[in-house]
């Protein structure tokens, strides 16, 4: 009877045991399972932060390009006369296949001088670009209406000629915000090209301009120095004298002694036989040029086109105040474009600007 009460416990035995290894492989696999989650999990776990080898110090992420706080760009819906291929650019000569150039105006408009330089314009059927400061386009916006429907382009100067490269990215985006949205609403259009008080600018301000409002930063290639008032038969020959094709030419539409200079630089730019238009006429002239001759570069241009330009060489001497001269001083003749900067197909370059001193205060509006 034990025998069989023994051999009766056996298959009760067996199923236990089977039921129990059952449980375990389940339990097992689930486990398995479990950790098998995890593991696809874990590549999406973040990063710890890269240490920097030197310092041992955690890099810091990438910032965000634009700031968080700032409002929203005056820009978003601005009309774009044209897209630029390449940003990033400051422009201080474009390479133009005829004989174009940019006649500009800073730190106006000015109520007396600025009607009468758009009146010897429009007698002779020329273009200007007016790089204006918002305090005082807020004070002329009948001036800017004017010279916008007369076909002449306004340009943002910033609205207190601030040195950019002394003020944080909050305070230049205030100052060309407020300047852009005064043209707007004296023009109907935001503006597309900008020129830093000075001279003074940098790659990220330049980066900035272009990214954040879609303005080229304007410099030039020949400096009047109009406002150290050298005469009249001076600055005119500076203008006229020193013309290159897509040359830019700095005047200052803020002195008397200028406006006297202006009819006789429009005649003798003229009589050489170029015709004026507006800088952004000039590098859309000069993307059209390059466009045909990509993927040439501005060393190198391809044949059929003119020889890129060299700026001429600054005059004698430092000057040794003004935003002329800081500006001019920024913009040697033999400046170096870095390789695979991305110049040129205009002609402008992509390095900083050298720091510059401060330039005396506008005369007073008359
Ligand atoms: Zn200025």
């Amino acid at each position: 009877m034990q025998t069989s009460r023994m051999g009766a416990a056996k298959p009760v035995m067996m199923t236990i045991r089977l039921f129990i290894a059952a449980l375990t492989a389940v339990v097992l696999a689930a486990c398995s399972q479990t950790q098998q989650e995890v593991n696809v999990l874990q590549p999406e776990k973040p990063v710890p932060p890269v240490r920097n080898k030197g310092e041992g110090k955690p890099v810091r992420p990438a910032k965000p390009r634009t700031t968080p706080t700032r409002a929203p760009s005056v820009t978003v819906a601005a009309p774009r006369p044209f897209v630029p291929r390449k940003p990033g650019h400051r422009v201080s000569h474009v390479n133009v296949p005829g004989k174009y150039v940019a006649v500009t105006f800073d730190d106006g408009p000015n109520s007396v001088y600025t009607p009468q330089v758009l009146d010897i314009f429009k007698r002779h059927g020329a273009r200007a670009t007016f790089f204006v400061l918002g305090e005082n386009a807020a004070r002329n916006k009948s001036i800017l209406a004017r010279a916008a429907a007369e076909g002449h382009e306004i340009a943002n100067h910033t609205s207190s000629h601030i040195k950019m490269t002394s003020k944080s990215r909050q305070a230049v985006a205030r100052e060309i915000e407020r300047t852009s949205e005064i043209i707007k609403s004296a023009t109907g259009f935001y503006p597309t090209t900008m020129r830093p008080p000075y001279g003074a600018t940098n790659p990220p301000l330049v980066e900035m301009m272009y990214n954040d409002y879609g303005m080229y930063s304007i410099l030039w290639d020949i400096d009047t120095r109009d406002w150290q008032h050298p005469g009249v038969s001076t600055v005119v020959q500076r203008a006229v004298g020193k013309a290159q094709p897509g040359s830019i030419i700095l005047l200052h539409d803020i002195h008397a002694s200028t406006l006297s200079a202006v009819e006789e630089i429009v005649v003798g730019l003229q009589a050489r036989g170029f015709k004026l238009v507006t800088v952004s006429q000039l590098i859309e002239m000069g993307r059209r040029a390059a466009g045909v001759t990509e993927p040439e570069v501005p060393a190198a241009p391809a044949a059929g086109t003119p020889p890129a330009v060299a700026a001429p060489a600054p005059e004698g001497g430092a000057a040794p105040e003004g935003e002329s001269a800081a500006e001019g001083a920024a913009v040697p003749a033999a400046e170096p474009v870095p390789a695979g900067a991305g110049e040129s197909v205009l002609g402008g370059s992509s390095g900083e600007v050298a720091p510059s001193p401060v330039e005396p205060a506008p005369e007073p509006v008359l």
